[in-house]
C-alpha cells in the first residue's frame, strides 16, 4: 500500500510540494523547501486541505476498482 501524497501550493512562492496525507493534520507544521516559509495548517487553509484529502480518498477508491 503506497502512501498518498497531496500537493500543497506555497502561498508565498507558488511552488508545489507533495506531503504524505498522514502528515496533514490540523496544526501540522509545513515548511516550503523553496522559500523557507513555515506554515501551520489551520483555519481556511486546513478546510481546503481537508477537502483535497477527501477528493483524493474518493479517487483512490476508484483506482482500486479498476487497476
Ligand atoms: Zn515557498
Amino acid at each position: 500500500m503506497k502512501a498518498k501524497q497531496l500537493p500543497i501550493t506555497c502561498p508565498i512562492c507558488g511552488k508545489k510540494r507533495e506531503y504524505p496525507v498522514e502528515a496533514l493534520v490540523e496544526g501540522a507544521r509545513l515548511e516550503c523547501h523553496f522559500c523557507g516559509l513555515k506554515l501551520t495548517l489551520h483555519g481556511h487553509m486546513w478546510q481546503e486541505v481537508q477537502g483535497e484529502i477527501k477528493k483524493l480518498a474518493r479517487a483512490g477508491d476508484r483506482e482500486g476498482e479498476a487497476p
